[in-house]
């Protein structure tokens, strides 16, 4: 073989080798990204199919002028329960998993977005809060990598905030509907775990908050079961729901219900 060609080849094996190498981790499941989003935009192009037979739809299909996209009216604020955030990307893209949310905030505060806001993230599961059953559909899910136990880091909060910030006042996301996934799940999940800075959050904007409870007196019939389900809770289990209340608006991880949380519940419920 002449020099020059095999200098050739051994230039295009490096080409090759470096183009290898650059290629992200991710260039797979990114084309799966793109091509399950086409197929659902498709979806959205196309006209309205009249399937129900049964029936009396016009012969001459007519459609509007004047329309938008759905919007997310809330936002569920998740922690990811594994070791680190490479650890979520990997289980996001995993399609046997069929888990996934719209952002995922790591613990030095990068913000991964992993899924358009208008697209329905895997994130909430069998959940509910007041009458709203599917909160996947009209929510935006955020993880934040977290083991379950540990504080969440000032940087991560920061990015959190900042995020919250933009989605709230994109999509004019109501004070209330910033809660957590064991808030939606009480039975099921604990997330964000109690360590969460919800206080914090509410100050800048982000959900409610119980102000000062001194002269607040609980009536001898005051229902705190239904309470707890003015304020969204589902109460079919009892004691998962009056839980999942104390750790989010209590720091405190255990169902006892004495007066000082009645006190709290009276204060917030009436914010309702
Ligand atoms: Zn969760």
């Amino acid at each position: 073989m002449k020099p020059l060609i095999k200098r050739f080849i051994l230039f295009c094996s490096v080409v090759l080798f470096l183009y290898a190498c650059n290629r992200s981790a991710y260039h797979a499941t990114n084309k799966s990204h793109k091509q399950q989003a086409y197929q659902l935009a498709r979806e959205l192009v196309s006209v309205p199919v009249q399937q129900h037979a049964s029936l009396s739809y016009a012969k001459e299909w007519v459609g509007t002028t004047n329309f938008s996209l759905r919007k997310p009216n809330m936002v569920i604020i998740h922690h990811t329960a594994q070791n680190s955030c490479d650890q979520t990307l990997r289980t996001f893209t995993l399609t046997r998993t069929q888990v996934s949310s719209h952002y995922v905030i790591c613990a030095d505060g990068t913000i991964h977005q992993m899924l358009n806001d208008y697209f329905r993230a895997h994130h909430a599961g069998v959940s509910k809060w007041g009458n709203m059953t599917d909160l996947n559909s009209g929510s935006i899910g955020i993880e934040l990598d977290n083991n379950g136990y540990q504080p969440f880091s000032e940087r991560q909060i920061e990015s959190l905030v900042a995020l919250l910030e933009q989605l709230k006042k994109k999509y004019q996301i109501p004070t209330a509907n910033f809660i957590g996934h064991g808030d939606i799940a009480p039975t099921r999940k604990n997330d964000p775990n109690w360590r969460f800075p919800w206080k914090q959050l509410h100050e800048k904007g982000f959900g409610l908050w119980w102000k000062d409870t001194t002269g607040v007196k609980v009536p001898e019939n005051f229902n705190h079961l239904q309470a707890l389900r003015i304020v969204g809770y589902d109460i079919a289990d009892s004691s998962a729901a009056k839980r999942a209340f104390k750790r989010h608006f209590m720091q405190d991880t255990t169902a006892q219900f004495g007066t000082s949380e009645k006190k709290i519940l009276m204060q917030l419920y009436t914010q309702f």
